[in-house]
């Protein structure tokens, strides 16, 4: 396959990364990952947006504008032949001797990005997945979408040790987000999820999501909620660029309501749909 790296794509076997880069050696530098459908990249503006605003978080100048990086990753996915996949890109703060400290303003950033393929994950939007409740032991900037991700890995590990999808994580009496997702509850018709603050990244399906609640007058509230309300909710689901609107039919191994995909989820997964459908094609 072909990859990019720094501006030039080269193939995949070429790409190599230096034992002092920022990334490798701190995980010192900020990602994203973009869903393809049809060749197309969907919600692109808002993740190259995100990544821009990671960066300013932390200080690693991005070269590029957000047109460029558009025409790069376009470019990339059709050198590929992609279809249906992801794209993922990152930058950290470059190559240079190892200290704590930021390199001078000369050290140039590492840009990688690369294609895969990957298909909707179908058998669990139909029929939902099981979740078991962590603590939150990250730290209070998950704001950025760093590189720094072992208490996410940590958080993941867990689920896959216990048979399940993902894991939600809690911090004192909230909910805040899953390992790599965003976390919701219904109840009635009200959904609700965790308001975008420092505790959570505020996700791209997120913000969409919300967008579909308000265009289509469904109730809805930012605002933390608790274990407990999660474990008596009538509909939990989960959100991510490569999960999309993946319905939660079990907690902890106790079901959710009966253990069934609900209705306000399903109208979701619709909306959403559309939504791709609307800006990628069918
Ligand atoms: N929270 C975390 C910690 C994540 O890693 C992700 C996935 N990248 C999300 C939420 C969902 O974000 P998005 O919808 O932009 O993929």
């Amino acid at each position: 396959s072909t990859v990019l790296m720094n501006g030039e794509f080269i193939p995949r076997e070429e790409a190599k990364v230096d034992i002092e880069d920022r990334g490798y050696q701190f995980g010192d530098g900020i990602y994203e990952v973009i869903r393809v459908y049809n060749g197309k990249m969907f919600m692109a503006k808002e993740h190259l947006e995100r990544l821009s605003a990671s960066s300013e978080k932390i200080g690693i100048a991005i070269s590029y504008s957000i047109s460029e990086l558009t025409n790069l990753l376009e470019t990339l996915i059709s050198k590929n032949s992609l279809s249906t996949g992801i794209l993922y890109m990152q930058f950290t703060r470059g190559i240079s001797p190892r200290n704590h400290g930021f390199p001078t303003d000369d050290v140039t950033p590492t840009f990688i990005a690369y294609t895969k393929i990957m298909q909707r994950p179908l058998d669990n939007l139909e029929n939902g997945v099981s979740v078991i409740t962590v603590e939150d032991i990250r730290w209070s900037r998950c704001d950025i979408k760093s590189l720094n991700l072992l208490g996410n890995v940590m958080a993941k590990q867990k689920a896959v040790e216990a048979s399940c999808y993902e894991s939600i994580q809690y911090r004192e009496l909230s909910v805040t987000e899953g390992s790599s997702s965003n976390i919701w509850i219904v109840n009635g018709e009200k959904v609700q999820t965790h308001e975008a603050n420092q505790f959570i990244l505020n996700g791209i399906t997120r913000q969409k999501i919300i967008q579909l609640c308000n265009e289509n007058g469904m109730e809805l509230e930012e605002k933390a909620f608790s274990i407990e309300d999660l474990i008596d909710a009538d509909e939990v689901f989960l959100s991510s660029t490569t999960s999309e609107v993946t319905p939660i039919t079990s907690v902890n191994n106790v079901p959710v309501k009966e253990g069934k995909v609900g209705e306000v989820t399903k109208k979701l997964q619709g909306l959403f749909i559309d939504a791709i459908i609307a800006e990628c094609g069918q």
